[in-house]
């Protein structure tokens, strides 16, 4: 059976992989020139280190990766309201949980996909999924190529895609109400002594750091927005100082010694849950599927996780796509659907613009139990794997 992923992300690299690695003819159609850097880092969690070895490149990942420790949360002023143990959450899961440059590990995939001999036609962008005359899905490409696959893998990302159009008929992110300025920061000197994020919550503003190595880390500064509005990258610092200039040290540091051409802006999307994810021989994975808010340190995740499960599905199933598909859909799910909702309520709370909510949230945070969180986000993020939490 041939495969044709549409999409060359995360969740289209790493399936091609695992589909592959479990004897499918894979092809990935990609629409830009070269591998996607889109956005600045990703903590691959436990669950996403458990796929990462399934696909043969942790060892990889790890030379490139910092081991994430522990995650500090401060208020805006500085005071530690509470931090949970990392260390526990990977022991207890069985593997490390690490922060990587979105680069490299996209690097990383892309090689890994060419080592396999997958074919990647890089510059061919879908325009349209249709049904043609005889009954099959045909995907057409703007470069005027066109294609009929036996299956077709929906990896088409959040903010546009066209296989979600063809499953549901509607592919509207929601705009969940903040800007996010995410970058990648690289000094000459050492800042950073472990790989602990830092986490301060302001009133409505957010800034976390996450260090990948003594002098790199990439970051994210938030912030409620109403509206989308303009993006100028010449404006980029000058509003980050606006909002963090007076925030705790090394905050001020990381926005205005990281390059301008590392610095993103984002008007932050997710998608509803929906719980149909396949129409004839076409199933979504990764954004395309479920798009939580990085609230969640989710997305990636989960793209991987995808990867995994639908290798494991065609495996057994590929005869009745549609069995195959429906079980897929099955196992992920209720685990993708808790996921965006826990981003949309945390980003509630962290955005939140009332004073008084976000001294009560701070005490809260003060008053938590970390153990228990840690415990249950294991239990969380294990489940549907063969994990231990
Ligand atoms: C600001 C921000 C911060 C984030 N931080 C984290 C984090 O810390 N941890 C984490 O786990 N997740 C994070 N995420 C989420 C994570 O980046 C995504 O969930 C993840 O990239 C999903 O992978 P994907 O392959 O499904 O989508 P993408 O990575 O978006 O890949 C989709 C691919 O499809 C291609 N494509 C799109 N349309 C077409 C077309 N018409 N034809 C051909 N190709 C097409 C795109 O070019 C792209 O290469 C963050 C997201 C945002 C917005």
């Amino acid at each position: 059976m041939n495969i044709a992923i549409l999409g060359g992300g995360i969740a289209g690299l790493s399936a091609a992989i695992t589909l592959k690695q479990a004897g499918f003819d894979v092809e990935i159609y990609e629409r830009h020139p070269g591998p996607s850097e889109i956005g600045a880092g990703i903590v691959c969690w436990p669950n996403a280190a458990f796929v990462l070895d399934q696909l043969g490149v942790l060892d990889e990942v790890a030379q490139v990766s910092g081991v994430v420790s522990s995650m500090n949360r401060f208020s805006s002023d500085g005071e530690l309201l509470g931090s949970l143990d990392i260390h526990t959450l990977s022991s207890v899961m069985g593997y490390p949980s690490y922060s990587i440059i979105r680069k490299d590990l996209m690097n990383i995939l892309s090689r890994r996909v060419l080592e396999l001999g997958i074919k990647l036609h890089y510059q061919h962008k879908v325009s349209g999924l249709s049904d043609n005359a005889s009954g099959q899905v045909e995907v057409t490409f703007e470069n005027t190529a066109c294609i009929q696959p036996d299956i077709i893998i929906g990896a088409d990302g959040r903010m546009n895609s066209i296989a979600r159009k063809y499953v549901i008929e509607d592919n509207q992110p929601v705009y969940q109400g903040f800007i996010n300025w995410i970058g990648v920061f690289e000094s000459a000197d050492a800042l950073f002594t472990d790989s602990t994020v830092s986490d301060y919550w302001g009133t409505g503003e957010r800034f976390g750091i996450v260090p990948v190595s003594s002098t790199k880390a990439y970051w994210a500064g938030g912030v409620v927005c109403e509206k989308i509005g303009l993006r100028d990258p010449l404006m980029y610092k000058q509003e980050l100082n606006a909002l963090f200039r007076h925030w705790p040290s090394p905050i001020d540091k990381i926005i205005n010694d990281t390059a301008e051409s590392r610095i993103n802006k984002i008007y932050v999307h997710d998608h509803n849950p929906i719980k149909t994810w396949h129409r004839n021989n076409v199933v979504l994975l990764g954004d395309a599927a479920h798009s939580p808010l990085p609230t969640s340190g989710q997305g990636a995740c989960q793209a991987l996780e995808d990867a995994w499960h639908i290798a494991n599905c065609l495996k057994v199933q590929s005869h009745n796509l549609d069995q195959a598909f429906t079980q897929f859909t099955q196992l992920r799910v209720d685990k993708t659907t808790g996921i965006t909702l826990g981003g949309r309520q945390l980003a509630a709370s962290i955005f939140n613009q009332d004073a008084e909510f976000c001294r009560q949230r701070n005490l809260a945070a003060k008053n938590t139990d970390y153990k228990k969180s840690v415990l249950g986000m294991a239990k969380g993020w294990a489940s549907g794997l063969p994990m231990s939490a």
